[in-house]
């Protein structure tokens, strides 16, 4: 039996006291699910009961204002309760069919003063999902692209596709600024990976009085980080080199270390993976496989990430059969094929190394290139 009001000061508070109180009587008891129209889902209880949530895209950089507007919708509606969903998606949940009717009503007529909705219905079935991505410039320390800034440039082109169904099957877009990966690109059925490809800066003037050396030296996974002594204005001081040939650009010293920065204009890129699910339907669970790669960083509006993106996208509603997921897709037709359809240069970015071992695709010996 879950455990109330528990509180505990490691880790978040239980989430049984966050569930409204008519998903809490069914909990366990639901037995249909149905998506009556895109971004609103119907839920059916053993109990009879039932409740419709209605799932609105967001910005997931929010302001206070925001917050407060999602929470007055939440007040009005929904007995006070909402929820966030993994992809930035704010789901409200309502217990009649008229309060569903009064929502979305009022869902829609919330607009930007440019005429955009603040509340987007959508993200559910054969659509593109809200792009779950990273920190990006704004929080992050080692991104080597921006996170929100590329989301908003993508969504901006593909909106047609998060509130409705055209797709053959649901889409998930996803987004890491670097290759440590808070996002879940290696899943995702297209996604967009930052990519660092120089070593990091020494800045041997201030490291020794920002760093603690060993520990840095102990941050590289690959042990490519060594102890050195230099000598600046006549005076010896301690830093570290590092080799260059060893080096896979993680970012992890920088972490450690702020005088080893590893953001670089040039060597800074974009990397796009494919193919990735989590789902069983079809065919197993896939990681995503590195298709193109040194696409530059194009701020503030990333064109060519972005019309990389929407014609993988398109070249894949065209061809995909109904129910089949961009990975289910390319395994029926093959890597090669895929790459001919989309006419996307294959280069040697795309072919197994060390580096990138995790999301390429060259792990079959039927692949024929
Ligand atoms: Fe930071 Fe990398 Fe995570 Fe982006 S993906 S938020 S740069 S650790
Ligand atoms: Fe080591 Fe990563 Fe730093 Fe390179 S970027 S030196 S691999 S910790």
């Amino acid at each position: 039996k879950p455990m109330e009001n528990r509180i505990t000061d490691i880790g978040p508070p239980y989430f049984w006291q966050f569930m409204p109180p008519i998903v809490q009587k069914n909990f366990g008891k639901w037995k249909s699910h149905q998506i009556i129209q895109p971004g609103v889902i119907k839920r059916v209880s053993e109990t009879g009961d039932v409740i419709y949530v209605v799932r609105c895209g967001t910005p997931r950089l929010e302001t206070t204002d925001y917050i407060r507007e999602i929470c007055e919708i939440a007040d009005k509606y929904c007995g006070g309760y909402v929820r966030w969903t993994t992809r930035n998606n704010v789901e409200f949940v309502v217990d009649s069919e008229d309060k569903l009717k009064a929502l979305l009503e009022d869902l829609k007529n919330r607009k930007h003063p440019n005429g955009s909705y603040k509340f987007p219905i959508g993200g559910t079935g054969a659509g593109v999902s809200n792009i779950v991505h990273t920190q990006g410039w704004i929080h992050c320390h080692t991104p080597a692209i921006d996170a929100s800034g590329i989301v908003k440039s993508l969504m901006d082109e593909l909106f047609e596709y998060f509130g409705s169904h055209k797709l053959p099957a649901k889409t998930k877009l996803a987004l890491a600024c670097c290759l440590n990966m808070c996002g879940a690109v290696h899943c995702s059925d297209i996604a967009i990976v930052g990519i660092h490809r120089k070593p990091p800066f020494v800045e041997d003037e201030r490291l020794e009085a920002v760093c603690e050396i060993p520990l840095t030296i102990a941050a590289c996974p690959l042990g490519a980080i060594r102890p050195a002594t230099v000598e600046i204005d006549g005076k010896k001081k301690k830093t570290v080199r590092v080799n260059v040939e060893r080096c896979m650009f993680c970012g992890n010293c920088y972490t450690m270390c702020p005088a080893m920065p590893l953001a670089d204009g040039e060597g800074d890129c974009i990397t796009i993976v494919v193919g990735g699910k989590v789902s069983n339907r079809i065919s197993p669970p896939k990681f995503s496989r590195v298709v193109l790669s040194g696409i530059p960083n194009e701020p503030p509006r990333w064109p060519t990430t972005v019309k990389w993106v929407k014609h993988i996208l398109e070249v894949y509603a065209k061809h995909a059969r109904k129910y089949e997921r961009v990975g289910d897709w390319i395994q029926r037709i093959g890597w090669e094929k895929f790459f001919e359809l989309t006419d996307i240069p294959f280069t040697e970015k795309c072919i197994d190394d060390y580096r990138l071992a995790y999301v390429t695709y060259r792990t079959t010996t039927q692949f024929k290139f």
